[in-house]
């Protein structure tokens, strides 16, 4: 029998990023139920930091995590362009007033200067949105590094031990994850990603309607090659983001958002071919070849908004989900969140902890 103040159920980037700053103030095992942590949403991302994607109630957790990102060098400059065809150049002005007094510096661009930053637009009538401080993030370095973290602060990583009972007695959780795993815990934290509700579930708690989508990224090769300087290029409408990647290649991603039962996803054909045909309305790049795509689930709680803190009904059960399309960037402020949560500290300036309680939804 393990016995540790705090167990946390899923080792992707939420679940190691919360273990790493709790670890330093209380014994923490993290439970994962694949061989390797990071094969499932962390593990498919498409690794950018953009500080206002996921919207105004999510900016303040991207914005904050931004000096702790810059600082490790997890950060390459990269900048976002929202981009508008005509039709849609009202959905820029939303988008602008939305993050107005935010701090974000959004800059409006003519159809010009959006052709000198997207080589090959085709011609129309274009408008964007410039977001200078968006940036690569290197998500595979950042959850070593938290994995990495959390180990040397003394918490436990067991892999292959997926959850299957969990009961609150006596005010500690029994907990029983295959691999001959038992463990006894103070704390239970749901880190699962798409198996949130599942989680919950088996330790009968009530689900919050956390539902996963199904998100596809395609990586093609262009000609003329993706120059290194290319901008994310965003829809403003949301039917398409792409951005370079190493060796002249270009991620793109369609946006899609289908609902999906928590598993093993895999891309769809359809989903890719509609990607490569929104973006040749856009670009006049020949598509050489798809080397390779992926899906991945991207998992929100009914308003969009992460859910962390203790469930309002069963005690000792935390909530440390509902990560959407912003678990990576917002990984750092959301950790510190979560441990001042637990651990009853203080939650630092910016960040208002009562929009991302469970108990929003009771
Ligand atoms: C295509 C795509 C592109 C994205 N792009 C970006 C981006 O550019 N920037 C950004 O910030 N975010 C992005 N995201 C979102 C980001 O990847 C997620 O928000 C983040 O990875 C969520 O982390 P997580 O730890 O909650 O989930 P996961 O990484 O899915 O981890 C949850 C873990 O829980 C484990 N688990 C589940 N059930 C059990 C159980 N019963 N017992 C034990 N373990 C269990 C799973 O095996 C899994 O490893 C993207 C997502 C996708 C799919």
């Amino acid at each position: 029998m393990k016995r540790h103040d705090v167990t946390i159920i899923g080792a992707g980037m939420a679940g190691a990023s919360l273990a790493a700053a709790l670890a330093p103030h209380a014994s923490v095992l993290m439970i994962e139920a694949e061989s390797l942590p990071g094969y499932h949403a962390t593990g498919r991302s498409a690794a950018f930091w953009t500080e206002t994607y996921g919207g105004p109630g999510v900016q303040p957790l991207t914005s904050a995590s931004g000096e702790f990102l810059r600082g490790g060098g997890f950060l390459k400059a990269r900048g976002a362009l929202h981009i508008a065809a005509e039709g849609d150049f009202a959905r820029l002005d939303r988008f602008a007033e939305a993050f107005a007094g935010s701090g974000i510096t959004l800059t409006p661009l003519d159809g010009r200067s959006v052709a000198d930053r997207v080589p090959g637009l085709r011609p129309g009538s274009w408008r964007g949105l410039y977001e200078e401080s968006t940036t690569d993030i290197e998500v595979a370095a950042l959850h070593a590094y938290y994995l990495r973290e959390a180990k040397a602060a003394g918490a436990e990583l067991v892999c292959s031990a997926p959850l299957r009972f969990a009961a609150r007695e006596n005010g500690r959780w029994r907990i029983d994850a295959g691999n001959a795993l038992d463990v006894e815990a103070g704390t239970l934290v749901n880190a699962a990603g798409a198996w949130a509700d599942e989680v919950a579930r088996i330790a009968g708690v009530a689900p919050l309607g956390i539902q996963p989508y199904r998100r596809t990224v395609a990586q093609l090769r262009v000609v003329p090659e993706a120059p290194d300087t290319l901008p994310l290029v965003i829809d403003a409408a949301g039917r398409f983001y792409f951005k370079p990647e190493a060796g002249g290649r270009l991620w793109l991603s369609p946006h899609d958002e289908t609902p999906t039962a928590p598993g093993d996803v895999a891309p769809e054909e359809i989903d890719v071919a509609t990607a490569i045909d929104r973006m040749e309305r856009v670009v006049d790049w020949t598509v050489e070849r798809v080397e390779r795509s992926w899906a991945g689930l991207r998992s929100f709680a009914p308003d969009r908004l992460p859910v962390y803190g203790f469930d309002v009904a069963v005690p000792g059960f935390f909530w440390f989900a509902g990560q959407g399309g912003f678990g990576i960037q917002t990984a750092p402020a959301a950790a510190r969140l979560g441990a001042a949560l637990l651990l009853g500290g203080t939650v630092e300036a910016g960040l208002d902890a009562g929009r991302y309680l469970p108990a929003r939804f009771a």
